[in-house]
């Protein structure tokens, strides 16, 4: 079966065809490095009261604008088959706050509608170049926000004054950034929550090298095990709050649309939700910083291949939520620390294949979670499919090749799977 690879967290080390030993050298350069990232530090807010009714008016204008601008647009393309741009949204809207009947929109600072309508525009650069949906209407009961550049907002260092407030905003602290933020977004979540996000550009130092490397299985029972035997678990909380989400979500499904209960079931339903991605994020977190630090390779499969695997179960739609989270933070921790994720995008016996000898099963029914090998080789499940992971991830790597799949496969079973 020909398969092929997605490796593209190392450009340099792919003109390095030699082997395996060629990477040593290639990682040693990056060593030291310092990187520019653009890091986002996100704390809960509280508001008090008169800056709850600016944030609201302020949340209400933007989203105004926003699906205003959306329907010029559309008309423009539909009506007349033309692109509109930022900068003619932008004319349109000075032409709009001089209209009587609009000009509470100077009620607010300008600067967050001129950001919802670069909001807008990148939903649009999105959709004409295929990465996204058509962009959508925004709605009050969704997730609310306003972005600020820094003309909009006072920042000392310590506290975050918002123009036209006249004191700064109460923040929750739970750890501290260094460098000067460039724009911030207050946001109000559907469980009525207040954040603030400060998108600051920083340096970060590159994690001295190491020559550990692991592949990762993604499961449900464990929603990882690696290569080195680790064992991640699955916390409580799934099962735990699963149970209440359904409880809840009954609930609301049994209030009359529109009603005063409604909102507050609805609000319930939104607030849990809100815990189990909390609970969830926090998680994962420790899971990939830990991975990453320890180890200079990280192998794991893609997520298109690990869709293929036939699961109806409730567990599994969870699960994919985690997977999907887990390799985005891999995948940014990766690039910020020095480190290479290799995501090997296509489907190979991982759990059905002996890591030791290399034969291959006909068929393994997910519930067996041990089998015994004709080479003698006792083989957990998961275990044995990160083991496999791992020389086919090596094998990315050393010959750095992410296209000619036949070539991989060959390269794969003579060299390393042996
Ligand atoms: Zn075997």
């Amino acid at each position: 079966m020909p398969f092929n690879f997605v490796s593209e967290r190392l450009p340099w080390a792919m003109k390095h065809r030699q082997g395996h030993s060629s990477i040593t050298p290639i990682v040693k350069m990056v060593y030291n490095y310092f990187m520019i990232v653009r890091r986002a530090y996100q704390y809960r807010l509280y508001p008090n009261q008169e800056q709850r009714i600016q944030l609201a008016q302020t949340f209400g204008s933007c989203r105004f604008v926003y699906n205003w601008a959306l329907r010029l647009r559309t008309d423009a393309y539909y009506q007349h088959q033309q692109k509109m741009s930022y900068k003619e949204t932008s004319h349109q809207l000075t032409q709009l706050k001089k209209n009587p009947e609009f000009s509470w929109l100077k009620d607010v600072t300008a600067v967050p509608l001129q950001q919802a309508l670069r909001h807008l525009n990148t939903a649009f650069l999105n959709f004409f170049s295929g990465r996204a949906k058509y962009p959508k209407f925004k709605k009050k009961r969704n997730k609310q926000s306003a972005t600020y550049a820094s003309n909009a907002f006072k920042w000392n260092g310590e506290q975050l004054t918002l123009a036209k407030m006249k004191s700064p905003l109460k923040i929750r602290w739970h750890r501290h950034f260094t460098g000067v933020p460039t724009t911030v977004t207050v946001s109000k979540d559907s469980a009525n929550r207040y954040f603030v996000s400060f998108s600051v550009e920083e340096e970060v130092e590159q994690l001295p090298k190491t020559d550990e490397q692991v592949a990762i299985d993604l499961g449900i029972k464990d929603v990882i095990v690696s290569s080195k035997g680790f064992a991640s678990g699955n916390p409580k909380y799934y099962q735990k709050y699963q149970k209440k989400l359904a409880k809840l979500q009954k609930r609301l499904a049994k209030k009359q649309k529109g009603s005063k209960n409604r909102d507050k079931a609805r609000l319930k339903v939104a607030r849990l939700y809100a815990k189990i991605a909390d609970c969830r994020k926090d998680f994962l977190n420790k899971l990939t910083i830990r991975l990453i630090r320890e180890n200079q390779v990280v192998i794991t499969e893609s997520l298109a291949v690990k869709n293929m695997m036939k699961n109806p179960k409730l567990a599994k739609a969870i699960a994919e939520v985690a997977w999907g989270e887990l390799i985005r933070q891999l995948d940014y921790k990766a690039s910020w620390y020095g480190r290479i994720l290799v995501q090997v995008d296509r489907f190979f016996p991982s759990s059905k294949r002996c890591h030791a000898c290399g034969h291959v099963l006909d068929k393994l029914p997910l519930k067996i979670r041990e089998w015994d090998c004709v080479c003698g080789s006792h083989n957990l499940r998961d275990y044995n499919a990160a083991l496999n992971l791992l020389a086919v991830g090596r094998t990315v790597l050393a010959y750095g090749d992410t296209s000619v799949g036949d070539t991989a496969i060959a390269l794969s079973s003579q060299v390393l799977l042996k």
